[in-house]
């Protein structure tokens, strides 16, 4: 059984996996028995954790259509759970259709049925669809967090993903702003989160130590236990944690967000 199923939702590149990495160190530091399925064909999500990359559950169904739970579902930083659904080769076939046959194959092998205190999902998309909308079926997940920066294109992202959300009733927990420092930035995301029925649950600081553990293929908790970075991730974990505030988000048109975006970046 497990307790929280939380699916992590951005744009490309925003900090999906980095935030996702860092919060399950964090959490498993408290204590909390975390498991983490990248749903990426980049199937990093897991790197910081484990050390090195993972294979990925469709290139070893590729090789053995039979695998045991071991050959896809592997022991990190604190025995954190680790897999990583990956996906075809680039040009090849729907991206998403990996996480479909990994979700399968996992189910089939009883990884759901571990004993764990919080699920997370890392979902590549600018938009929900397909196999990418899978870890927001309530068989999977029971609630969605967006990250985002207060970057246009990273909002504009936000605000498609809460389309999909709402498409499918998901339940928003809320945004987490991870900063790229641009003018402005917690105003408009709190403005933004306002504007689609939802919160900013937690920001995270743009920081060299993040980017320093990662060449180490280590999360900046498990590297520099005694940060800042780490004690902000220790706080969001937390947050994550204790909300049980969630929304069914309001997407805004996009002409509305042309609007709101212009308003917020000249103040
Ligand atoms: P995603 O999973 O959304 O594609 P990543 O987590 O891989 O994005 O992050 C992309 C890059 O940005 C990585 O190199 C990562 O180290 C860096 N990054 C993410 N968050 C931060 C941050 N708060 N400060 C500095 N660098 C960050
Ligand atoms: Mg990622």
């Amino acid at each position: 059984m497990c307790e929280k199923r939380i699916a992590i939702y951005g744009k490309g590149g925003i900090g999906k996996s980095t935030t996702v990495a860092n919060l399950s160190a964090a959490l498993s530091n408290e204590g909390l028995k975390v498991m983490v399925i990248g749903c990426d064909p980049k199937a990093d999500t897991t790197r910081t954790l484990y050390g090195m990359r993972i294979p990925t559950i469709i290139n070893t169904i590729k090789e053995n259509r039979n695998p045991e739970l071991e050959d896809i579902v592997f022991k990190g930083y604190n025995g954190i759970l680790c897999t990583e659904s990956g996906g075809p080769e680039p040009g090849v076939g729907c991206a998403g259709r990996g996480v479909i046959v990994a979700m399968k194959q996992l189910q089939k092998l009883n990884a759901f049925n571990e004993d764990i205190d919080v699920r997370f999902y890392d979902v590549l998309g600018d938009v929900v669809c397909g196999g990418f909308s899978v870890p927001l079926r309530k068989d999977y997940a029971d609630e969605v967090y967006i990250v985002s920066s207060g970057e246009y294109m990273s909002l504009y992202a936000a605000n498609n993903i809460s389309r999909g959300i709402k498409k499918l009733k998901g339940q928003l927990g809320g945004i987490i702003l991870n900063k790229r420092n641009v003018n402005n930035e917690e105003e408009i995301v709190n403005a933004f989160a306002e504007k689609i029925g939802t919160k900013v649950v937690g920001v995270v600081e743009r920081s060299d130590l993040i980017q320093d553990a990662e060449l180490d293929a280590k999360t900046v908790v498990e590297k520099y236990p005694d940060s800042d970075e780490t004690s902000i991730y220790k706080k969001l974990g937390k947050s994550l944690i204790e909300n049980s505030d969630y929304t069914i988000p309001e997407p805004i048109d996009d002409e509305e967000f042309e609007e709101f975006f212009k308003l917020y970046s000249k103040n």
